[in-house]
């Protein structure tokens, strides 16, 4: 039996930092002979268990960037579940004892998570913490967990057992072992506060990529469309499967190959069932989400795969103002219209099912 981590945090983060150090050299020594009063090239930071790269094509100064990125810890600082102190964490262990007093950033995203609980019907669940910790995927502590333990942590998993009172700002778990676990929606609320911070410094343009939750921040010069790759889901990282044209939108996947274990050659992915406690089978291997706001969007990815097609579907249509593109194990590929007309397949392995 072996057990490999496909994704090995640290080691990638070193990797791609080398790269980014790298390239911000290069960069920095070419734009010297350029001018002073350049913008400063993309920023790239390992923030909220990814790699956070933001570039302000327009006042990218060194005093914004901090602020953002300052803004992400602070996020991080109340939602991580791995972190001693947090927020997450203090409310998680004071479950089926007392309520926690939290701030805005917690009240919002914990609000946002149980409407996309209710809306799915507990396929998308903020509870799944026990779950997740169990599987531990994308953690050193990965692994297959026994069938046993999955029986006892499933029915600890039920958003209707959390107590938010928005006004008093307080959380409370009615029970002892429950565990809240935000991973499939924090990132998205993080992106919605760079573009809040870059609106009120006046930016013009910017990409926002919080680990594949990207948003496209106004326009591109000239008045163009922002062309952004798909992920291949199972090619290389940075292989797409094809190029969305978006203008001032946000854009995320859930797929299957963003953080997995591999043991005894199946592969296992993050994405878990609230039914079964194993991950969610249903022939996807990612959803992408269009919209307005990313807190939206990253729920919708997560809610919308966990959904499967069917379902997610018409829960997309059921909503509006957000578009979808759904990519199956047998190569084929759907999109709501909207999605659809602003998507160029350029991949060779995949093809329209309609
Ligand atoms: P990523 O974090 O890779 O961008 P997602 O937004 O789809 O991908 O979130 C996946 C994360 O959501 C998992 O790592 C886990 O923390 C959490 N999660 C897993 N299954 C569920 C579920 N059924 N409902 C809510 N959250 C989930
Ligand atoms: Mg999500």
């Amino acid at each position: 039996m072996y057990i490999t981590l496909a994704v090995n945090n640290a080691s990638r983060y070193a990797q791609v930092m080398k790269r980014t150090i790298n390239f911000i050299i290069l960069l920095g020594s070419a734009l010297i002979f350029v001018s002073c009063t350049k913008p400063m090239p993309a920023q790239t930071e390992y923030v909220l268990g990814t790699l956070c790269t933001i570039n302000l094509f327009d006042k990218g100064s060194s005093e914004l960037y901090r602020t953002l990125f300052t803004r992400l810890r602070e996020i991080e600082n109340h939602m991580s579940v791995n972190k001693e102190g947090t927020e997450l964490d203090r409310i998680n262990t004071a479950a089926g004892r007392e309520s926690v007093h939290v701030t805005a950033d917690v009240v919002e995203v914990l609000a946002a998570a149980l409407r996309y609980a209710e809306l799915s019907d507990g396929a998308f669940d903020p509870t799944v913490g026990p779950l997740v910790k169990l599987w531990g995927i994308g953690s050193d502590n990965a692994r297959v967990p026994k069938e046993h333990e999955i029986v006892h942590v499933l029915p600890l998993i039920n958003w209707k057992d959390v107590v938010l009172d928005v006004q008093a700002k307080t959380v409370f778990l009615k029970r002892p072992g429950m565990a809240l676990d935000l991973g499939a929606i924090a990132k998205g609320y993080a992106a919605d506060e760079m573009a809040r911070i870059l609106k009120s410094n006046k930016v013009e343009r910017a990409i926002i990529d919080l680990g594949g939750n990207v948003l496209a921040y106004g326009e591109k010069q000239g008045g163009k469309a922002w062309r952004i790759g798909i992920q291949d889901p199972t090619g290389e990282r940075g292989a797409y499967v094809g190029i969305l044209e978006i203008k001032n939108k946000t854009m995320v996947t859930s797929g299957v190959y963003e953080r997995f274990l591999l043991q005894d050659g199946i592969r296992y992915h993050h994405i878990l069932s609230t039914q079964t406690g194993y991950p969610v089978q249903n022939g996807l291997l990612s959803v992408t989400i269009i919209g307005d706001h990313s807190i939206d969007a990253d729920g919708l990815s997560t809610t919308v795969f966990a959904l499967g097609y069917e379902k997610g579907r018409a829960l997309l249509e059921s909503l509006g103002n957000v578009e979808g593109i759904f990519i199956f194990e047998d190569g084929s590929l759907r999109a709501t219209s909207g999605a659809r007309s602003s998507f160029s397949l350029t991949s060779d392995n995949y093809r329209w099912a309609d």
